[in-house]
């Protein structure tokens, strides 16, 4: 801590440009307010947000940003109103970082909706000083007690951190639409967040079917409990199965013809996007007749994010991991968009030291 300021300097990476390079930078964490926690970070996981935004493939990233909303670290510091921590414990941020609690959204237990606009753990605005925000990739981090959340002890650090993006992102659409025992799920893109939609479908009793681009992962996708396989270009393979699934759970990142997905669906099935966030090429609305439902999901609410960590624990339901120094982002980000991860990134911090 610096004595003139109270404000913390933070060794960081993040990109200064849309070549979204990613460098070591020096960044300040702001000095505590009451209801503040200061933690050291242990890990960040790598997800392919983190490289949309690096990159500005969204189109409203501000330089410089440091990414990364899979934190996970250790309370150093509690501000003097804090009673939910204490300095030593486990915790974790994920994509948030702040959200007025007030409206009927976060009252709902939706803040990643509150209706003034949920804080983004990078690139996100504070609410009280007008600061931009900057994420996990460095080595400390100061958020908002409400949303810092308790890691479990039977999980350990690196595998708890793909699970605050990757894990309730696709723990939460899975839960919404009551997915278990006797429901039929396909997963559209075997990355981050696909293997995790698997784990969680399986876990919850689905028959889950893994629809990739490669050949390569179908050992993969079984190992992690699939029950079926399917290459997406394989026109009639796609066919034999078009109206079987209750629900095509779809992380492809990029820009794509959702048509297919639909096809796949039964009455009343439902493709939920979580991966596209980009205009969508032209769907005929003649689909639709057949009461099939396209619609999106983010994140999840703080609430259901601890529940999402505490049943992982519990059921020990944890990524695939490749744990790297902070000093190989870049190459990982080449590897994650190669589809070359299994199945997630995640920063050891101590590489930063
Ligand atoms: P990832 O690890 O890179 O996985 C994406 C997977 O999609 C790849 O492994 C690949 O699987 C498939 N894929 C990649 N490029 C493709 C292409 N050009 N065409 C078709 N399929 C392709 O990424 P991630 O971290 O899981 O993130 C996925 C997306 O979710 C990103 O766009 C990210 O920004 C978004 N996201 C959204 C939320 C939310 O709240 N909704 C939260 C986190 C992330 P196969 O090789 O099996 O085809
Ligand atoms: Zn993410």
């Amino acid at each position: 801590m610096t004595a003139a300021t109270n404000e913390y300097p933070t060794k960081a990476y993040g990109a200064s440009d849309t070549s979204g390079h990613i460098a070591p930078m020096d960044i300040t964490r702001r000095g505590l307010r009451d209801d503040d926690v200061l933690i050291d970070i242990s890990h960040c996981g790598i997800c392919h947000s983190d490289l949309h935004t690096a990159r500005n493939d969204w189109g409203r990233t501000t330089y410089p940003v440091v990414p990364g909303h899979e934190i996970v670290g250790t309370v150093a510091a509690l501000g003097d109103g804090v009673t939910r921590h204490t300095v030593g414990d486990r915790v974790a941020i994920g994509c948030m970082v702040d959200s007025c609690k007030e409206c009927s959204h976060c009252e709902q237990g939706l803040e990643q909706d509150c209706k003034q606009g949920m804080v983004g753990t990078y690139g996100g605005t504070d609410r009280h000083d007008g600061s931009k925000t900057h994420g996990g990739y460095s080595n400390r981090i100061v958020c908002r007690d409400e949303f810092v959340l308790k890691v479990p002890d039977a999980l350990s650090s690196e595998h708890a951190a793909p699970l605050l993006c990757a894990g309730i992102t696709t723990f939460w659409p899975l839960n919404t639409w009551k997915v278990g025992k006797g429901s039929k799920v396909a997963v559209a893109g075997l990355g981050g967040l696909g293997h995790m939609g698997v784990k969680f479908a399986v876990a919850m009793g689905a028959e889950v079917t893994v629809l990739s681009r490669s050949e390569d992962k179908r050992c993969d996708a079984m190992e992690l409990g699939a029950h079926d396989f399917l290459i997406t270009t394989d026109k009639a393979a796609m066919k034999a199965q078009s109206g079987t699934f209750d629900m095509v759970l779809n992380t492809i990142p990029v820009r794509h013809n959702v048509t297919p997905y639909l096809h796949l669906l039964k009455i009343d099935g439902v493709q939920v996007l979580v991966g596209m966030i980009d205009m969508m090429p032209e769907v005929h609305t003649g689909l639709f007749l057949g009461r099939k439902i396209l619609t999106g999901s983010g994140i999840g609410g703080l609430e259901e994010t601890q529940q999402m960590l505490d049943l992982c624990a519990e059921k020990n339901i944890v990524p695939e991991i490749e744990i790297i120094p902070m000093q190989d982002v870049n190459t990982a980000y080449d590897r994650m968009e190669a589809s070359d991860v299994k199945y997630r990134f995640v920063i050891d911090m101590e590489s930063l030291q």
